[in-house]
């Protein structure tokens, strides 16, 4: 058995062994119950452990090559109007003051207004619409 992955929370390593167990490499999480009894125990025993059969490490080491993140072909690319740049955020505030609200008022005040902010130029801004977020209605036809 090879160790491929180490990590501290069992929760974690079995996202990787069903990941690998859905292509059908049998995979196994070592450790995990010393760390369910006391997590300080993760980092003393080095993590939870997933491992592989000797003869199917090669086959793990490229499902986990080809497995990496890919950009969602959805996401919209948001840049700056003000200078272009692609450095940017969403506005954290209202999230920061729904939060607060839901503490002190026991109710959330929804701010639904998304902003963002270049973190170059530090202004605000909201992105123009793209041509390709919103299809035509003739796109339909
Ligand atoms: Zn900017």
């Amino acid at each position: 058995m090879k160790t491929i992955a180490t990590f501290s929370l069992p929760e974690e390593a079995h996202l990787l062994r069903t990941r690998l167990e859905s292509v059908g490499i049998p995979a196994f999480v070592q450790d995990e119950h010393f760390v369910q009894l006391d997590w300080l125990y993760s980092n003393a025993i080095g993590g939870v452990r997933v491992q592989v059969a000797d003869e199917d490490l090669e086959a793990t080491r490229e499902f986990l090559a080809a497995d990496a993140p890919q950009p969602c072909p959805e996401a919209e690319e948001v840049d700056c109007t003000w200078c272009g740049s692609s450095d940017v955020e969403l506005d954290p505030w209202p999230r920061l003051i729904s939060y607060l609200a839901v503490l002190i008022c026991r109710f959330p005040f929804l701010y639904t207004r998304r902003r963002w902010r270049c973190l170059r130029c530090h202004q605000y801004f909201r992105p123009k619409p793209s041509a390709t977020a919103w299809p035509d209605s003739a796109d339909f036809e």
